[in-house]
C-alpha cells in the first residue's frame, strides 16, 4: 500500500508531467474508479474536459489537482493505484481505469491504473477561499510533518489532551496525516518509544524528537523513491521504488535490533502488527 512518501513521489511526477496541460478527453473505463464522484462517470468527465490541470497538492495520502476555480480532482491511490504517463495510443494496461488525453502536442496521455480499485478519482468542490483549492472532503485531515505549515505545538497539545496511546495517535488522520503502520513503527523505534505509551505522558521535547524522526524516515523513503512493500506500486513514470533494506523495525521480527542486538518482536495490533525492540522500547509501566 503506498504510504506518504510514495504519494509524494507521484505528486512530483504529476507536477512534472501533467500540470499546466489542458484536458481534451476523459474516458472512464471502470465506473468503480470514480465511485466517489456521486454524479457519475459522465459528470466526472465533464468536470475535467477543457480544464487546465493545476499544480498538484497532497494532504496525507490524498492528492488533488486544482481545476477551474472552486473545483479540484481528488485522487486516492488505495492499495494499488498508479498514475502513468504514456505515449498517446500506447496499448492499454490490463487494469487501466481512467484515461486523460490533452489538447497539446506533447504526445503523451495520463492514465490511472488500479488493479484492486480501492483507489479512485472524483471532482470535488474546494473549500471556499482556500488558496490551494483544498477539496472539501479533506477539510478534516491534519497536515503531515513534511508540510511547511505543520504546527508542532498544536500537535503536541492535541497529544497531551487525547487519552490514547502513541501509535494510535500517529495513525489518527485528524491529528497528523500520512503516517502509516510502517513509518509509525520506524519512527517509534528511532525515538525509543513503545507503541502503547500513553500520549498524555509525552513531554514537549519527546514530541519534537518523534516528529523529527517521522520526518527523517519519510525523507529517507523519499530519497529512495518510496518504499515498495507491494510490488504493484509503481510511480508516475512506471518505476518501482524500494527501501526495505533500510528498515530497522517494521518486518524485522527476530532480527537483532541495530542498536542493542535484542531480537525485534512483533505483536498483533489493531488487526495489524507492531514491530519493536523490547529493550530499547520498554512497555509503559502499569498505572
Ligand atoms: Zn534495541
Amino acid at each position: 500500500m503506498p504510504e506518504l512518501p510514495e504519494v509524494e513521489v507521484v505528486r512530483r511526477g504529476l507536477a512534472r508531467w501533467a500540470a499546466g496541460r489542458t484536458v481534451e478527453t476523459v474516458s472512464v473505463l471502470h465506473p468503480r474508479a470514480v465511485r466517489r464522484h456521486a454524479a457519475g462517470p459522465a459528470d466526472f468527465a465533464a468536470g475535467l474536459r477543457g480544464a487546465v490541470l493545476g499544480e498538484p497538492h497532497r494532504r496525507g495520502k490524498y492528492l488533488w489537482i486544482p481545476l477551474r476555480p472552486g473545483t479540484a480532482m481528488l485522487a486516492h491511490l488505495g492499495m494499488s493505484g498508479q498514475f502513468l504517463v504514456k505515449p498517446a495510443g500506447a496499448p492499454p494496461e490490463t487494469h487501466l481505469r481512467v484515461r486523460f488525453t490533452f489538447a497539446d502536442d506533447l504526445g503523451t496521455e495520463l492514465r490511472f491504473v488500479d488493479q484492486r480499485t480501492f483507489g479512485g478519482l472524483s471532482v470535488q468542490p474546494a473549500v471556499p477561499g482556500d488558496p490551494e483549492s483544498l477539496p472539501q472532503p479533506l477539510a478534516h485531515i491534519a497536515r503531515d510533518p513534511l508540510d511547511d505549515a505543520f504546527d508542532e505545538d498544536a500537535f503536541h497539545a492535541a497529544l497531551r489532551r487525547k487519552r490514547t496511546t502513541v501509535k494510535r495517535a500517529l495513525l489518527d488522520q485528524s491529528l497528523i496525516s500520512g503516517v502509516g503502520n510502517i513509518y509509525a513503527d520506524e519512527a517509534l523505534w528511532r525515538t525509543r518509544l513503545h507503541y502503547e505509551r500513553p500520549t498524555a505522558t509525552l513531554t514537549r521535547p519527546r514530541t519534537a524528537e518523534l516528529v523529527q524522526h517521522i520526518r527523517e524516515v519519510m525523507g529517507d523513503a523519499l530519497a529512495a523513491g518510496g518504499t515498495s512493500f507491494d510490488s504493484m506500486y509503481v510511480n508516475v513514470n512506471g518505476e518501482s521504488g524500494w527501501f526495505d533494506r533500510s528498515l530497522d523495525a517494521y518486518g524485522q521480527e527476530d532480527r537483532p535490533c541495530r542498536r542493542c542486538g535484542t531480537p525485534i518482536r512483533r505483536r498483533p495490533w489493531m488487526n495489524r502488527s507492531s514491530y519493536f525492540c523490547p529493550h530499547c522500547q520498554r512497555p509503559p509501566r502499569a498505572a
